[in-house]
């Protein structure tokens, strides 16, 4: 019997067969680096927790499972995912990636994979015939993050699936915004999905991880040789940690997503806000596109404010959400991209892609909505009436 995602995520991790001795409900913590091996020429399934570890396998499983996937592989962070994957290139090789992709894989494509000869071009990813532009001939792979991060733009998967059959390339996405609750890449063609499961999938703000899942039998190898040969595998504990998470990733996305649409709604409709970006909003840029490959616009979005000092007074001035980097936790969590985030990409290149002195994030956690929104109202409301007074005092 085929079970539904929602089913998936609690049983995921309960299919093992770790725990027959006890019945745990949970998985335990297999907290060993080495396993006694049953005799001299035949060896258990598992030899060195580098290598593979029962807590961290039932965490790979699970999440191989929810994206149908043909392997999980679980990394020490989100970057340890992507960088793994990347690293599965060769030198001479070449990427088109997403000029809107996260600070930290910025960082690692244009500081360190140079390093390894490996060469790269940034491209627009919600204009398809900017990314076929971009390709050159010795061009294997092409990057996207969608919804991306921090202004939410969309990239059409099914395009860039097509227009990497066209040139026989592989393509890899973030899903970290969407999770495999609401966005499945790999049905739609791609060959690796990551995910920071940092964010939503562990869900309380507890654990640095990162999740790589594969199409097919080449990627798993040439993934596996990578976490196993430079070794960022996540540890048992924070297995453990993030297969919890996962139980509850319907409940807490689906309420998180809820508020995020009415707050979004919100914000559009405030006269002291200049911009709102949210897929679930009609007039987002991509929403057509967005609707057609997810199930729902998410718990994360963006605005901007007229100034950096009418912004300032906005952060200062809320009480529920903790201002910090970060997203996905149980608690709205409210960060300024320009220093936070996106601070390793040079301010040139940051306005260039509007990451401007005004822009908010919010991820949306689990309060009440009626107070995240009057927290919100109150703290525009200081914001407009201080800097108008300031106008007026330095006229
Ligand atoms: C946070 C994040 C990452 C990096 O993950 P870490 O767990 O912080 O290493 C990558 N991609 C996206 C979209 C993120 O939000």
């Amino acid at each position: 019997m085929t079970q539904q995602l929602d089913t998936l995520l609690v049983t995921g991790s309960t299919l093992h067969d770790y725990e027959k001795k006890t019945g745990a409900v949970n998985i335990p913590i297999y907290a060993s680096s080495t396993f006694d091996q049953s005799s001299f020429d035949s060896f258990g399934p598992f030899d060195y927790s580098r290598s593979g570890n029962p807590t961290r396998d039932a965490l790979e499983k699970t999440i191989a499972r929810l994206e149908n996937g043909h392997r999980g592989f679980a990394f020490s962070s989100g970057i340890a995912a992507i960088t793994a994957t990347l690293l599965t290139l060769n030198a001479g090789d070449h990427l088109v990636i997403t000029n809107e992709v996260y600070g930290g894989t910025y960082r690692f494509v244009t500081t360190l994979l140079p390093k390894y000869g490996i060469s790269h071009s940034f491209a627009d990813f919600t204009d398809l015939a900017a990314v076929e532009a971009a390709i050159q001939p010795n061009t294997v792979v092409l990057y996207a993050e969608t919804p991306a991060n921090p202004l939410l733009g969309i990239t059409d998967i099914r395009g860039v699936v097509a227009l990497a059959q066209k040139y026989h390339l592989k393509t890899f996405v973030d899903n970290t915004f969407m999770t495999p609750l609401y966005q499945q890449p790999l049905a739609l063609g791609v060959d690796v999905v990551l995910h920071s499961a940092t964010k939503f999938l562990g869900g309380h703000s507890e654990v640095i991880a990162g999740l790589a899942i594969t199409k097919d039998e080449e990627m798993s190898k040439a993934i596996y040789a990578i976490q196993n040969g430079m070794g960022a595998i996540l540890s048992p504990h924070d297995s453990f940690s993030v297969i919890q998470g996962i139980k509850t990733l319907r409940a807490r996305l689906d309420f998180s997503s809820r508020n995020a649409q009415k707050i979004a709604e919100f914000l559009h409709a405030h006269e002291d806000v200049v911009d709102v970006y949210y897929p679930g909003l009609p007039c987002h840029i991509g929403y057509a596109i967005h609707q057609s490959q997810s199930t729902s616009a998410g718990a994360v979005l963006s605005f901007t404010l007229p100034t950096k000092q009418f912004t300032q007074l906005v952060v200062e001035h809320m009480t529920i959400p903790i201002f910090a980097v970060s997203l996905g936790g149980v608690e709205s969590i409210l960060s300024y991209p320009p220093t936070m985030s996106h601070a390793a990409i040079p301010l040139a290149e940051r306005q260039a892609r509007g990451i401007t002195d005004g822009l908010l994030r919010l991820s949306v956690g689990l309060e009440n909505v009626d107070d995240l929104i009057a927290d919100l109202s109150q703290a525009l409301a200081i914001a407009a009436t201080t800097t108008a007074n300031m106008n007026t005092t330095a006229q």
